[in-house]
């Protein structure tokens, strides 16, 4: 099995100049440890038609290049299946019944970790499993042993986060990110794990869910993010953030590549020769505040 890196898109609309940074810094931390470089796209939800071929045009054009067939989740339903069988197998799942609105109330209630599902549906008796099911699907949430599970990150150090009994599938059949990601992760040999630092607290729970499913936890590097003028995330409504916007405004996808290596403190040029400089240790630990340059 190969050793590698990734980016993993959900194809939701066009990338922004934060998750093409983002891909770059995959790309760079991949090469420079000598692994592969792979793409998944992350289709379960939040898909829009067209979304995948424009993502890898524009990954393309700013020279990130993968080293085999781009994998799609929506292609992989039947290995989510088998690790929930498992889990379900060895006791570890649950029938899930809660509303949106049944979740927010009871995690609101004093002393409950923030986010966290508090357990509701764990304890519901046989009957009452068998009256719910009469009124609503069931999403499946993992039974979970811990309430907090640590990670290693190569840039935020130890990060010791919350584990609470979260949804694998959910209760409309699509099977929930935090199980696919987990799964996949491990079928494509991925052993390192970069992407934005939005994604940190998410990783305490895959970290653990790998652990139970006796799969490789992957060394990971949260990176942070790209943010507007007022320090919040980068959106499609700051302007023009996609490689499609600043082409039209006389920025093309080089000089957009360039400023991203030069915001993480490499030389303009190619990824190529920027990866000799690569030093992971001295990225920037703060998030780059975009501002349309100048053509
Ligand atoms: N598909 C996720 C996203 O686009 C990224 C998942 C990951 O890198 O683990 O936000």
């Amino acid at each position: 099995m190969t050793s590698a890196g990734r980016f993993a898109p959900s194809p939701s609309g066009q990338l922004h100049v934060g998750n093409l940074r983002t891909a770059i810094l995959a790309w760079l931390f991949a090469k420079s440890s000598g692994r592969d470089f792979l793409l998944r796209v992350e289709d379960l939800d939040r898909t829009r038609s067209g979304a995948e071929a424009e993502q890898l045009r524009d990954l393309e054009a700013v020279g990130v290049r993968w080293d085999a067939g781009v994998v799609r989740q929506t292609e992989r339903a039947a290995f989510y299946d088998e690790a929930i069988a498992r889990l379900t197998a060895e006791g570890r799942t649950y029938e899930c019944f809660c509303t949106r609105r049944e979740i927010q109330e009871a995690a609101s209630a004093p002393h409950a970790p923030q986010g966290a599902y508090p357990g509701t549906c764990r304890r519901l008796s046989h009957a009452e499993r068998e009256i719910r099911r009469a009124s609503r699907p069931a999403s499946i949430r993992l039974q979970a042993d811990v309430v907090e599970w640590a990670v290693e990150d190569q840039l935020c150090g130890i990060y010791r986060g919350m584990v609470d009994d979260f949804v694998l599938r959910r209760n409309d059949g699509v099977t929930a990110y935090n199980l696919a990601v987990v799964v996949d992760d491990a079928a494509q040999g991925i052993d390192q794990v970069v992407r934005g630092d939005d994604l940190l607290p998410s990783t305490p729970r895959q970290a653990y869910l790998a652990t139970l499913l006796g799969l490789p936890v992957p060394e990971y590097a949260h990176v942070p993010l790209v943010v507007n003028h007022d320090g919040a995330r980068l959106a499609k409504r700051d302007g023009a953030v996609t490689l499609g916007d600043l082409a039209a405004v006389g920025i093309p996808a080089g000089r957009v590549r360039d400023l991203i290596l030069e915001s993480v403190g490499l030389p303009a040029g190619t990824l190529e020769e920027a990866l000799p400089h690569f030093r992971p240790r001295s990225l920037p630990k703060e998030p780059w505040v975009w501002k349309t340059p100048r053509p």
